[in-house]
């Protein structure tokens, strides 16, 4: 189908033909794209036999195992999607597990809690697809005033922090702020949209990979359930003064590269202040016993 239009918005998605377009005919255009060593799965927990939810609804469920993890989100219908986050190769991984008997004897090594509630396991193993994790980053989000690229298009971001599509969301917000903003140069309107968004692409695309690391490695660590117990005690504290990057990221409008350098500020005026409180207990101590 042909169509004409005064400009074109991209919205069409992580492989976007648009960007693709722009990348050929353009002559400087940036573009990368870096995929994860690891594939994901969706998997299904139905809802149990009286139609509700068989795990806690009000938690995003975790199964860390350091270099691989599953997930579970409820849904409103008493099941939970899970996603199995795992390499596509290696001595165990997507590729080396092919039968029923390799599936089964993986979850029953790594996840024996969930087994008996995915009756369909197998199934869904064998018939759902082995999605790809990439992360997309491209300049300039815009041609003249003749194309725009919005979403996924224009920076697509591995999943982890759940904000993908809420980033795009904040694409239509911003376009929408600068065009209103430039009514007569639309040119002006793209250029002011790709210069307020770009860094913050970037920033969510780095907290989202470190956000993977967070989840299937550190959740299960001591040190970092202790670091979230004081974030949320300091958060409890200090209300509207110390916020959690997670807080920041998922709860507020707070943009993600403004949220990534406050928390990294709070972590330095945090650490600095337990080590020196540490430092004076200790030497307290000394000067009592000595
Ligand atoms: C496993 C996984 C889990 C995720 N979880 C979350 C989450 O919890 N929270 C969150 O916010 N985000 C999440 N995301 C990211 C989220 O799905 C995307 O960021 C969001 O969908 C981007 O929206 P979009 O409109 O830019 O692109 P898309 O949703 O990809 O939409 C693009 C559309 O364009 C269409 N299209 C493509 N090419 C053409 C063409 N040539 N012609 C016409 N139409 C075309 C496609 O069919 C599609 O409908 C997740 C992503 C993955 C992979």
């Amino acid at each position: 189908m042909y169509a004409r239009g005064d400009a074109v918005i991209g919205v069409d998605g992580a492989f976007s033909a648009v960007r693709l377009s722009m990348q050929e005919k353009l002559q400087k255009f940036d573009y990368d794209e870096s995929y994860l060593a690891h594939g994901y799965k969706e998997l299904t927990i139905p809802p149990g036999p009286d139609g509700s939810w068989q795990m806690e609804k009000e938690a995003l469920h975790i199964w860390p195992r350091k270099s691989f993890m599953m997930i579970a989100l409820p849904n409103p219908d008493g099941s939970f999607t899970c996603t199995l986050f795992w390499e596509f190769e290696g001595p165990r991984s997507f590729k080396t597990t092919k039968t029923d008997e390799d599936v089964r004897r993986f979850f029953n090594e790594e996840f024996p809690d969930a087994v008996p509630l995915m009756p369909a396991l197998l199934e869904d193993f064998k018939n759902n697809p082995t999605g790809s994790l990439v992360t997309i980053r491209c300049a300039p989000w815009y041609h003249k005033d003749k194309v725009a690229l919005v979403g996924d298009a224009a920076h697509a971001v591995v999943p982890f922090y759940g904000q993908g599509m809420n980033a795009a969301f904040e694409d239509c917000v911003v376009l929408d702020e600068c065009l209103a903003e430039f009514p007569d140069n639309r040119e002006r309107a793209f250029a002011e949209y790709f210069a307020r968004r770009k860094e913050n692409a970037d920033a969510l695309a780095d907290l989202a990979v470190e956000n993977f690391i967070e989840m299937r490695d550190k959740t299960a660590s001591r040190t970092f359930r202790a670091k979230k117990k004081l974030d949320h005690a300091l958060e409890a504290a200090l209300p509207g003064i110390y916020l959690p990057l997670y807080t920041m990221v998922t709860f507020t409008r707070i943009p993600y590269a403004e949220a990534a350098q406050r928390a990294r500020r709070q972590d330095s005026i945090i650490y600095t202040g337990l080590t020196l409180i540490s430092a004076i207990i200790v030497a307290l101590l000394i000067h009592f016993i000595a």
